[in-house]
């Protein structure tokens, strides 16, 4: 690889005054017979490709996590193994799409593997003892308590490599999202235990919204409760994809609960309160605006 890019910048230098060189833009087209000028006009109209990273946990271990993203229908660009070492492992190219995000959508987006970055945790994520909690009924969501802590130092790896992606590409914080918040009904990972809160105090790592905000809001008096319709278009406004119905249906609340196992982790019950709705509002005053559409 190095010899290669040693090859290639020489060959360069001895021909950049007859043809120009293309090591710095090895994305443009090259032709037998004409030059492909990207130096004379310049379009600015253009943003980039990428516009979200998508986490997720991978609920098995190192080795069969690595068997899975790499021999299977399904990948993610990069994985964090649970091993104590100084490893990050990119298994699909940037420039290329990873299997990762599946149906759903965020922020008037879908097809999310067109435009996102997908990190692999391995974390087991529901604990052995609760994984059959929600088939006999009397659960209707996995509370904080059932799901599998990460590593400190996969938190540490998560963190940088997040910061140095985000940055490359100007994500926007919103659009650093979990599996879950793009795909409620399917997905709860990277689940109650994913530090969303720490990577943001701590890292600069995607939103949150201000205590104080919150705080403010909840102190409102209101002499009409918010309409099912009225805290639905609140969820849509922040991106979330939610139905139009006007009741709590399995659809809606489960978008309740991807939204409290962000934000909320502590107590995540699918089910709207007066916390959880002040969280919501408080995050839409902050994060006012929308991303480009282009
Ligand atoms: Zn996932």
């Amino acid at each position: 690889m190095a010899k290669n890019i040693i090859s290639t910048a020489l060959a360069c230098g001895l021909t950049l005054s007859l043809i120009g060189c293309v090591t710095t833009a090895p994305h443009v087209a090259t032709t037998k017979n004409y030059i492909v000028d990207s130096d004379t006009y310049q379009a600015t109209g253009k943003s980039e490709r990428i516009k979200f990273i998508v986490l997720h946990y991978t609920v098995s271990d190192n080795e069969r996590s690595i068997k899975t993203l790499t021999t299977g229908n399904v990948s993610a660009h990069y994985l964090i193994l649970s091993n104590d070492d100084n490893k990050i492992y990119n298994l699909v190219p940037e420039s290329e799409r990873a299997w990762h995000a599946g149906d759903g959508g965020f922020s008037g987006r879908t097809i999310l593997n067109d435009t996102s970055i997908g990190i692999e945790i391995v974390n087991n994520g529901i604990k052995p003892d609760y994984r059959d909690a929600l088939k006999n009924g009397e659960l209707d969501y996995h509370p904080y308590d059932h799901y599998v802590e990460f590593d400190e130092l996969q938190i540490k790896k998560v963190a940088e490599l997040v910061q140095d992606i985000a940055t490359r590409y100007d994500i926007s914080p919103k659009n650093i999202i979990g599996h879950s918040d793009m795909a409620p009904s399917r997905k709860i990972d990277p689940g109650a235990k994913f530090p969303w809160e720490r990577l943001y105090k701590e890292y600069g790592i995607g939103a949150w919204y201000d205590e104080a905000d919150k705080q403010e809001i909840m102190s409102r008096r209101t002499l009409v409760a918010p309409s099912v319709q009225e805290i639905k278009q609140e969820f849509r406004k922040y991106g979330y994809q939610i139905n139009n119905s006007d009741e709590w249906d399995k659809p809606s609340r489960d978008v309740i609960y991807a939204f409290q196992l962000h934000f909320r982790p502590q107590q995540p019950t699918g089910n709207i309160d007066a916390e959880t709705y002040a969280i919501l509002q408080a995050l839409n005053q902050k994060y006012a605006g929308r991303d480009d559409f282009y």
